[in-house]
């Protein structure tokens, strides 16, 4: 068996001195545990925070202990009876291929319903993540403009494509062209910049020409200035990731934007999506429905190769990217 420990905590940009591959023993579940093969595991960008020290919502990782985070997993056995072999589940569990977990700490996940990897993409967290942000937050309504940023990514691709259900005018914010022509092409975004591109800021104007109700937030730093500058009045904003800073070595203290939100009367609020754990079945459920309705499409980028599981999720600082990013450890 083998796991991802961490080796150390990175300065700046994770590397390959951040990781470490460790060989251990092939564990054997006790009473109400079971043993789980990882098919899939996620990458995502808050575990960047887990690596760095310090008081935060959830505990930092510890030095020379598996790294931990969503993971899809065939059950191989079962002591436990409200598991069978053969059984899909997911969980918080460790970056290993194989472990074994108390009952309680996952949950089944349905292969008829969706595939299974959309358990840790649209219908799971980040799904749910752009689902409450939005609508519990942003409150678009019809006609309004929204612009969102990371709007190629996990979370950002599907509070776009809420944002067109609910009848507003989106404007979407990624790092490539590539990334644009999806978003425009394929999901029917109003418009779609790249912020490498040194227009930016006209484009974005020009996208935004009725000015910014809601803007959902990703990625924070210059990017998010220039939308601030186009604000409406009564404008919210849901502040769901702030990307750009994650690799900073010194914590970012903006905003630099209170006289804009003052003059704009407008509601910046920041959210974890665990806030809103009793009211998942809810979003999944109507990410579901919209799925099947042909209103909700998803994306998936998917590394193959627990090997490459360190490369993957620097992938996610590099933009390398579309959808949710996902690693494939082992078929079913
Ligand atoms: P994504 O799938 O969006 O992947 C991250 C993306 O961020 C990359 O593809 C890249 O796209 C973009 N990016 C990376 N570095 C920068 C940068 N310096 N400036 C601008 N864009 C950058 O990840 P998720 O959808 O999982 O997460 C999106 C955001 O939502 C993150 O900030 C995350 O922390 C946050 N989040 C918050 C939650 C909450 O509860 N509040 C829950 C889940 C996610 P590009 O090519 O466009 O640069």
């Amino acid at each position: 068996n083998e796991e991802i420990q961490l080796a150390s905590r990175p300065v700046g940009l994770p590397d390959e001195k951040t990781f470490r591959f460790v060989t251990t023993e092939m564990p054997t579940p006790n009473e109400e545990e079971i043993l789980v093969k990882t098919l899939y595991l996620s990458v995502d960008p808050y575990m960047r925070g887990r690596m760095r020290e310090g008081k935060s919502y959830v505990a930092p990782f510890a030095i020379d202990e598996a790294i931990s985070g969503g993971v899809i997993g065939e059950v191989v056995e079962s002591k436990s009876s409200n598991f069978q072999k053969g059984d899909i589940v997911t969980g918080m569990l460790n970056w290993a291929r194989y472990q074994t977990v108390n009952e309680t700490s996952v949950q089944k996940v349905n292969p008829s319903l969706a595939p299974i990897s959309t358990s840790l993409g649209v219908l799971g967290m980040p799904g749910a993540t752009a689902y409450f942000g939005l609508m519990d937050i942003g409150q678009p309504k019809e006609g309004e403009t929204v612009v969102v940023s990371g709007a190629a990514g996990a979370v950002g691709m599907i509070v776009g494509q809420i944002a067109k259900i609910q009848g507003a005018h989106v404007v979407g914010i990624a790092g490539s062209q590539e990334k644009i022509d999806y978003l425009v092409n394929e999901l029917n975004f109003d418009a779609a910049i790249n912020y490498k591109d040194p227009d930016f800021k006209t484009k974005l104007k020009e996208a935004c020409s009725n000015g910014v109700d809601v803007y959902f937030e990703n990625v924070g730093g210059d990017i998010s200035d220039e939308v601030f500058k186009r604000l409406n009045v009564n404008a919210r904003i849901p502040v769901c990731g702030a990307i750009s800073s994650y690799n900073n070595k010194e914590i970012d203290l903006g905003p630099r934007v209170q006289t804009l939100l003052i003059q704009n009367r407008a509601l910046m609020k920041g959210f974890l999506v665990f806030d809103y754990i009793d009211r998942f079945p809810e979003g999944i459920k109507q990410l579901a429905g919209w799925m099947m309705e042909g209103k909700l499409k998803y994306e998936e980028t998917i590394v193959e190769g627990f090997e490459n599981t360190p490369e993957a999720f620097e992938g996610l600082f590099k933009g390398t990217n579309l959808g949710k990013l996902l690693v494939k450890v082992a078929e079913p």
